[in-house]
């Protein structure tokens, strides 16, 4: 009887194989309307950035078969990198084998459910009352809310949900439609696009805890009152207090001013670092708004771009 043995994978296929991921990956980066990845890609000193980056290629992948190390991709000014020889983690089911900084990761390479305190006391400044109960505890505090009266329309208080040993956590202003009709936080079309954003910088939902300033949907999605944002605002921080995130992004002028009091718009504010009780908060805009303004996901991009680097390598 004649065996057949496995044939090695032709050299050829490997590099479609890698094409084909590499081009799914940018597809997704598409969808989020990220179209320039430069800042945060940083190519091996053998490729010159220049050409790889500006270089008008017809198609999405080039092979640099000079030196056989490198396959830069550019496809409608996306650029990303993939060093051959380098392997992605072999158990991953999925795709996206390059990140969207062009390199090759392990995927969620975050400390998933894994607890972190920073260093140097920076969450020593939250208040004890504001620490020491667990999620369940604060939610069982919260009941059946009736404290202001956003709890007359509601169908479902929007509690918020997620990894109570989150490094990052998402704050939005409100439940909208689905959020009430679920009791979910960010499930509508804004919450598929904060999803895309969250899988953007390598984390998945379950990584993360989402949760919103007030817990009932406002009428007509209108802005939370300033009183409904003070009555509701204390559940919120307490939540906070107990997951003690390394990064909080606030979306949206409502969620920044909740957390920092202040009163600043959140087209001057985004991509500026600023603090709740030592936590790092870093403002972007809604969601929402980018549905509608998709012009500005590029800048949401770039302040995503530096929570991952602060949440990974400590760098802000
Ligand atoms: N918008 C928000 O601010 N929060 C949600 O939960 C959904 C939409």
């Amino acid at each position: 009887m004649i065996r057949m043995q496995a044939m090695p994978k032709d050299p050829g296929d490997e590099i479609a194989d890698l094409a084909a991921q590499i081009n799914a990956q940018l597809t997704f980066l598409r969808d989020i309307g990220i179209t320039d990845i430069g800042g945060s890609a940083r190519p091996p000193s053998s490729t010159p950035r220049g050409s790889a980056f500006q270089s008008a290629l017809p198609e999405s992948v080039t092979v640099d078969a000079a030196s056989g190390q490198t396959i830069v991709v550019q496809d409608q000014g996306v650029t990303s990198q993939l060093k051959s020889g380098t392997t992605a983690q072999q158990d991953h089911p999925g795709p996206p084998l390059v990140n969207l900084f062009g390199e090759v990761v392990a995927p969620a390479t975050t400390g998933r459910n894994v607890r972190t305190r920073s260093s140097a006391g920076e969450t020593d400044t939250i208040p004890e009352t504001w620490s020491n109960r667990s999620l369940e505890e604060i939610r069982s505090d919260l009941g059946e809310c009736t404290r202001c009266r956003l709890h007359e329309h509601r169908t479902n208080i929007v509690f918020g949900e997620g990894n109570p040993a989150a490094e990052l956590v998402f704050v939005g202003e409100g439940p909208g439609a689905d959020e009430d009709r679920t009791g979910r936080p960010f499930v509508g079309k804004a919450g598929k696009l904060l999803d895309r954003i969250i899988e953007a910088i390598g984390m998945d939902r379950a990584d993360v805890y989402i949760a919103n300033v007030v817990k009932c949907r406002p009428p007509e999605n209108r802005t939370p009152e300033r009183d409904e944002a003070a009555t509701c605002g204390p559940f919120l921080f307490r939540q906070l207090g107990f997951i003690r995130p390394k990064v909080i992004v606030a979306l949206g002028a409502p969620a920044l001013q909740c957390l920092t009091g202040s009163r600043e718009g959140i087209t001057k504010a985004r991509g500026q670092w600023q603090a709740w009780h030592g936590i790092k908060v870093m403002p972007t805009y809604h969601p929402a708004y980018l549905l509608r303004v998709p012009d500005k996901k590029k800048e949401t991009w770039e302040d995503m771009k530096r929570v991952r680097d602060y949440i990974i390598k400590g760098e802000y």
